[in-house]
């Protein structure tokens, strides 16, 4: 994805409690509006703009939920990484396609719980590519790479899930013998384990980012170290990623 590296030349720290000079607002709101976060670009510091600059520090943080002091300080670790080249930017899941290997569920659904970092968006595609390289060339019926529930689209607390505030998580349905995804659990008759596996190598293997853990229930995969188990994973995977260094 293009980088947007930018400049800011702020004069004071802006935020929770922050100097909040207009002229310094306004540039950290283009800042984050660039990189596709949801605030305004005005000068103001309202709830919603604590709430976005706590996303984007849970994100660099590499936290799951939510964490953050929500103020920008000049000398701080998040102004470094707003002006990073590759800083995290916020996108909606593509809708994927056979030929890219995988499939947005949420896009089908018509849900907005497909909102994430552009690290876990192009760790799907990248993983999506070399499964479609390394398994579906040779299987052309198994199922594609199924996407659900990254994060809502402000990020943030959401009903389905504990986790899955910041971007850094998203979850994979099961791959079915006949082509289909979900429905099933790692027990079903129906769950395609080859393809699952073959996924989640692809997942592992990707070289753009650093997998922090996946879960899933599945005792073979386990067995193979593939994934870990967890309470409520029976019928999903459930992957995060670990934010790169900055650059
Ligand atoms: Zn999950």
């Amino acid at each position: 994805m293009p980088s947007l590296s930018v400049s800011l030349n702020l004069n004071g720290s802006v935020g929770k409690d922050g100097k909040n000079q207009p002229h310094d607002v306004l540039a950290v709101k283009n800042g984050l509006a660039d990189l596709g976060f949801p605030v305004t670009r005005d000068s103001l510091v309202n709830p919603e703009t604590i709430d976005i600059i706590k996303l984007f520090q849970s994100i660099i943080k590499g936290q799951t939920i939510i964490v953050g002091d929500g103020r920008i300080d000049l000398d701080g670790p998040t102004l470094k990484f707003l002006q990073a080249a590759n800083a995290p930017q916020w996108l909606e899941m593509p809708k994927g396609s056979p030929a890219e290997g995988f499939i947005n569920h949420d896009n089908r659904q018509g849900d907005n719980h497909d909102f994430g970092t552009s690290w876990m968006i192009e760790m799907i595609q990248t993983a999506a590519q070399l499964y479609l390289n390394t398994y579906l060339s040779s299987h052309p019926s198994a199922a594609l790479i199924q996407t659900n529930d990254l994060s809502k689209s402000r990020g943030g607390i959401t009903s389905a899930h504990i986790t899955h505030q910041t971007g850094l998580s998203c979850d994979i349905r099961l791959p079915r013998k006949d082509g289909k995804s979900g429905g099933i659990v790692f027990s079903d008759s129906q769950f395609d384990r080859n393809a699952m596996r073959a996924m989640l190598k692809a997942i592992r293997n990707q070289s753009k980012y650093a997998i922090k853990q996946i879960l899933f229930n599945d005792f073979t995969l386990i067995a193979e170290g593939l994934c870990v188990n967890a309470p409520g994973h029976d019928n999903h995977a459930h992957i995060d990623i670990i934010p790169p260094p900055r650059q």
